[in-house]
């Protein structure tokens, strides 16, 4: 009798459930971050190169996870390893104010001019906690308005209807975050309605990461005229489309200027580290005035021990100067739309209902319904959306392209690099064939 999906991975990947049975004495559900459990068990992976991780039975996986999308080069390319590397050697905390940060901050800023100061982070949560904490010091006011379903981290702020629970959050927090539908109209009534709100906070492309597809550049457009219009910060989210949707990021390439900006990931080339930016006037909010009131009451605090580290600011200033070239990013985008292309004719070929679309460097699929959109924003009602997405869907998908030799992000979507190159994309479009024939014949399609 032939296996069935679970059956094959089980034994493609039966040494990696060894490694999860140790992990669930370790760690709370085995896992150390909440996304990385994938059913029955994780693959458990030892090492990465270019497109490729390797795991502890030995099979070579294809990866569009690409570091949770820090990877926009792939795994250890050759100039940001070297750079690492040096620096290694070089001190990897100098305890005090360091060279590294400048010519860091100014990588940044070449990139994203709309960040006219700039202060580092660890990770994109402390940035968006950080800008949002800014946006009520400059505003004076408490609230903020975030959309249903976009995701900006995992602090108390931005955890409501982000796709997470809300276990331990105080409800006088939930009580000041306004969760709005994508719909410009319905933001301007908040707005006007509400004079307590200090920030408007996006993801830039659609909740997570793009699955539900904003119109843009038009609905950004509209948010920075509203928020503009109600004094209210405008804060984009940038962390995944952060030097990806271009050089410049979603800003760069729809030319928008946010009032702050967060970014995380690519910014640090895949080491830990993360910045927020923006107009000076806010910013500065932070700095010390030699004015007692001033310093030990009204200024925004911020610590953080590994802010602009020698080694993430490294490899982020290796990263921003290639990504500075242009060729990273035409060849990530280049990939990117030879596997959409491939991911639609293989829908097509199979009579599986769905189709692949994105923009730039990130593809995701829609499975189980028809959709004529342009296959680059999809403009598929977000109920559908959900409807495509159901979880034997989504689990069943991930752990066909496993078994079949690709890793994706979530079971829905790749996240491209400029080290796919056309034979990968292929050999990932061969697996995607085999994966809807797989599910077909388990009877999740
Ligand atoms: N904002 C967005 C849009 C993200 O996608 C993420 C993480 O995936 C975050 C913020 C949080 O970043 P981090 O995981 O570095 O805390």
């Amino acid at each position: 009798m032939k296996m069935t999906l679970e059956e094959r991975y089980q034994k493609k990947f039966s040494t990696s459930k060894v490694w999860f049975d140790k992990g669930k004495s370790l760690f709370a559900g085995g896992i150390t971050h909440q996304t990385r459990f994938t059913s029955p068990f994780p693959p458990y992976f030892e090492r990465a190169m270019g497109a490729f991780k390797y795991d502890v039975d030995g099979n070579e996986i294809i990866d569009y996870v690409m570091g949770n999308g820090s990877l926009l080069m792939g795994h250890s390319p050759s100039e940001v390893t070297a750079a690492v590397n040096d620096q290694s050697s070089e001190g990897t905390h100098l305890g005090g104010a360091s060279t590294h940060e400048i010519k860091y901050a100014e990588a940044v800023k070449r990139l994203m001019p709309s960040m006219e100061r700039v202060r580092f982070t660890s990770s994109g949560t402390e940035s968006t906690y950080l800008a949002i904490r800014l946006a009520r010091a400059f505003t004076g006011k408490n609230k903020i308005v975030k959309f249903h379903e976009h995701f900006h981290g995992w602090h108390d702020y931005v955890t409501p209807q982000s796709g997470q629970s809300l276990g331990g959050i105080p409800k006088e927090v939930l009580g000041t975050v306004i969760v709005s539908p994508v719909d410009s109209a319905r933001v301007e009534k908040i707005l006007s309605e509400d004079n307590d709100i200090a920030a408007v906070i996006i993801e830039s492309n659609g909740a997570h990461y793009g699955t539900f597809p904003l119109s843009n550049p038009t609905f950004l457009e509209n948010l920075r005229l509203i928020t503009a219009k109600h004094n209210v910060v405008f804060i984009m989210d940038e962390v995944i489309t952060g030097f990806r949707l271009s050089a410049g990021g979603a800003q760069g390439r729809w030319d928008l200027e946010p009032d702050l900006t967060t970014v995380a990931k690519i910014v640090a080339g895949g080491q830990p580290g993360a910045a927020v930016g923006g107009r000076a006037e806010i910013m500065e909010l932070m700095a010390f005035r030699d004015d007692e009131d001033w310093d030990t009451l009204g200024r925004v605090p911020q610590g953080g021990t590994y802010n602009a580290a020698p080694i993430s600011a490294a490899a982020g200033i290796a990263t921003l100067e290639a990504i500075a070239t242009g060729k990273v990013n035409e060849k990530a985008d280049t990939m990117a739309n030879r596997l959409k292309d491939g991911l639609n004719d293989s829908f097509m070929k199979n009579e599986v209902m769905g189709h692949a679309h994105g923009i730039s460097s990130i593809i995701h699929i829609n499975m189980g319904l028809t959709c004529n959109c342009d296959r680059n924003l999809c403009s598929m009602p977000y109920e559908d959306i959900y409807r495509t997405m159901t979880p034997d869907k989504i689990t069943g998908m991930r752990r066909a392209m496993l078994v079949n030799g690709v890793d994706m992000m979530g079971g829905r979507a790749f996240l491209v690099s400029s080290a796919h190159n056309e034979g990968i994309i292929d050999r990932t479009i061969d697996a995607f064939s085999e994966s809807l024939n797989n599910l077909r014949e388990d009877g999740v399609l």
